[in-house]
């Protein structure tokens, strides 16, 4: 039979994630791979989410989103950043932010446009620009001081006549970095020149270490014209499955990403939207147990990785550890990942995957730490007999 699959999908088969949590249950495995917690979010919430069901909230919530969430959302971007948005018209709920990003490359780039994306990066993005028919640019984050940064000279020349977009992930997965204001002022001077539409992903804007600050790209001047920001309760209040996200942008921004996403989902359950409300109201004290908890976490699978002879990058915000795999002997991210669950009982992912210049993520491998503590620590404990 022909390839039934789309030309433009075909670079895109089984993700690395099913790929490596197969492996995980066929191994037993300890699974580091996929980013999600092992603990579930502030219990009120979940409460607001079970009595909405109850209540009947059970039909078609309005396309845009409930009223309740997206003025909570208005409030936390004004309380937070002092960034005031209408919620009637410049705030949007989605189906997790990986619907608001792929609905904002739908709505925003054509056939043939180019996205820059900073690599390596979140899986979704190659896929949804494909999908638009657009093109990628990479600019390659490589380690430097401890943490991966970008050379802002290579993010210029990325620049050409058909670059429409900039998506921005920050706190970055798999990297770890947050980028500083001197960071984001480069990439918002390269918006600004070449009149640029920014995308940024801030799933993790609350999951900072060492009171490393997340700065939205849309406070820097002249940025939050030409800005769509995309966040998620997933992430911040632990609640993954619940594919709740939102979009903040000016109005004809929003309208766009609208036209699209209307036909994509038409809209997000309610019940979650109703639960996501409330947190954003209510639970920023219990997302500040969970920071400083995963704080503690990054620092325990750090500590471990080292001792079993990886250089660890210790991230500045996220789930993920980057580790180098060259001080053990290994060289290939993707080999070593295949064998680990049979050598060592644990399962990771090779940060190669994330890149369109594989090469320069050959040798890493991304350890997530959003697990309970027995968890990193038994992981730990089978990856020191692989030195
Ligand atoms: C987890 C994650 C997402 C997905 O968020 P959802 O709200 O679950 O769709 C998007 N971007 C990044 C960088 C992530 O790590």
């Amino acid at each position: 039979m022909d390839e039934p699959l789309v030309t433009r999908m075909q670079e895109f088969g089984e993700t690395i994630f099913a790929e490596m949590s197969a492996l995980a249950v066929r191994t037993g495995a300890i699974n580091l791979g996929q980013g999600f917690p092992d603990q579930h979010g502030p219990r009120a919430m979940l409460d607001v989410a079970v009595e909405a069901i109850r209540s009947g909230e059970v039909q078609y919530p309005p396309g845009p989103g409930l009223p309740e969430l997206r003025e909570a959302v208005a409030a936390q971007r004004l309380e937070r950043y002092g960034l005031s948005y209408d919620p009637a018209t410049e705030v949007f709920v989605t189906v997790g932010a990986t619907e608001g990003v792929a609905a904002s490359m739908l709505a925003l780039a054509g056939p043939g446009d180019e996205v820059i994306v900073f690599e390596p990066y979140y899986d979704s993005y190659a896929a949804t620009i494909a999908l638009a028919g657009a093109v990628r640019r990479p600019v390659t984050l490589r380690p430097d001081g401890g943490r991966f940064t970008f050379d802002p000279d290579e993010l210029r020349a990325a620049v050409g006549p058909r670059t429409r977009l900039i998506l921005v992930n920050s706190p970055h997965n798999p990297a770890g970095t947050v980028f500083t204001r001197a960071e984001l002022e480069a990439i918002a001077g390269v918006c600004r020149e070449h009149d640029l539409v920014a995308v940024t992903d801030e799933v993790y804007e609350y999951l900072t270490f060492d009171g490393t600050e997340h700065i939205p790209l849309a406070t820097l001047d002249g940025m939050r014209e030409r800005t769509v920001a995309v966040s998620s309760a997933g992430k911040t209040f632990s609640v993954t499955g619940w594919k709740t996200g939102w979009i903040t942008a000016p109005a004809p921004y929003i309208r766009a990403v609208q036209t699209v996403k209307q036909f994509l989902t038409y809209a997000v359950s309610a019940p979650y939207q109703r639960a996501a409300a409330y947190a954003l109201g209510n639970e920023t004290a219990w997302v500040e147990g969970l920071r400083t908890s995963l704080q503690a976490k990054r620092d325990r699978l750090v500590t471990g990785l080292e001792a079993a002879g990886f250089v660890a990058y210790r991230p500045q915000g996220t789930y993920f550890v980057q580790a180098d795999i060259r001080p053990l002997g290994f060289g290939d991210g993707m080999d070593l990942a295949r064998a680990l669950p049979e050598r060592a009982g644990v399962v990771a992912i090779p940060t190669q995957v994330f890149y369109d210049h594989a090469k320069a993520g050959a040798h890493f491998l991304r350890f997530a730490f959003c697990k309970r503590d027995e968890v990193i620590d038994a992981a730990v404990e089978r990856l020191a007999r692989l030195g």
